[in-house]
């Protein structure tokens, strides 16, 4: 189970980290998780130009030495890129001493201060331990979940909660996965279109 809109106890239970970003005009942060790989990424790339949207991609290093090729091309159109750890690794299932590698071990590939822990998990001894590791990190969690991932959710659901949740600031979690492309191919050019109406501006973290 999972809640489009993080409740507010959450966000209190770690102020640490990053949940929404404010800021003084229209901007919202579209991101995605679990990429790079052929066609769900390049499909997002191509919608996202067709709307001059900037985006962050939060990639596991295994899906970047697998497909080097997606990976160049999302760096080469100027969206962020993110540490989403080397095998999307569940922090509260996982020793500290092995996250902690594993997030090294895709650092390596991503250089990014941009973490987003995998399924949202992380103890806060992990968080601990990257800090000290790197300590310009940002943690960023969300403020919208799409669930594009639950096939059990129509496309046209999936819509109506990205919708109704963005507001200015919102961090919005899709997945350029093949688990998620049913509701993302048919999500991201509506709200896209939809938001651009609305006056949103899309930035990259
Ligand atoms: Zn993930």
């Amino acid at each position: 189970m999972y809640l489009v809109k993080t409740p507010f106890w959450l966000r209190l239970i770690y102020p640490s980290l990053l949940w929404r970003k404010l800021n003084d005009s229209n901007k919202i942060y579209i991101t995605f998780d679990d990429g790079p790989i052929p066609i769900v990424t390049d499909f997002v790339i191509n919608t996202l130009k067709i709307y001059q949207a900037s985006a962050t991609f939060f990639c596991i290093g295994d899906n970047i030495r697998k497909h080097p090729e997606v990976f160049q091309r999302l760096r080469q159109e100027g969206h962020s890129i993110g540490n989403h750890t080397f095998n999307h690794l569940r922090g509260w299932d996982t020793d500290d001493e092995v996250y902690l590698d594993n997030i090294k071990k895709c650092h390596s590939l991503v250089q990014s201060n941009l973490l987003r822990p995998p399924h949202g998990r992380i103890k806060k001894s992990q968080i601990s331990r990257v800090r000290e590791a790197f300590p310009a990190m940002e943690i960023i969690m969300w403020d919208v979940l799409s669930g594009d991932f639950d096939q059990k959710l129509s496309p046209e659901k999936c819509l109506q909660n990205v919708i109704r949740y963005t507001r200015p600031g919102a961090i919005i979690v899709f997945h350029d996965s093949l688990k998620a492309f049913d509701r993302l191919e048919y999500v991201l050019p509506k709200a896209l279109e939809y938001w651009k109406d609305k006056g949103y501006v899309f930035e990259k973290l």
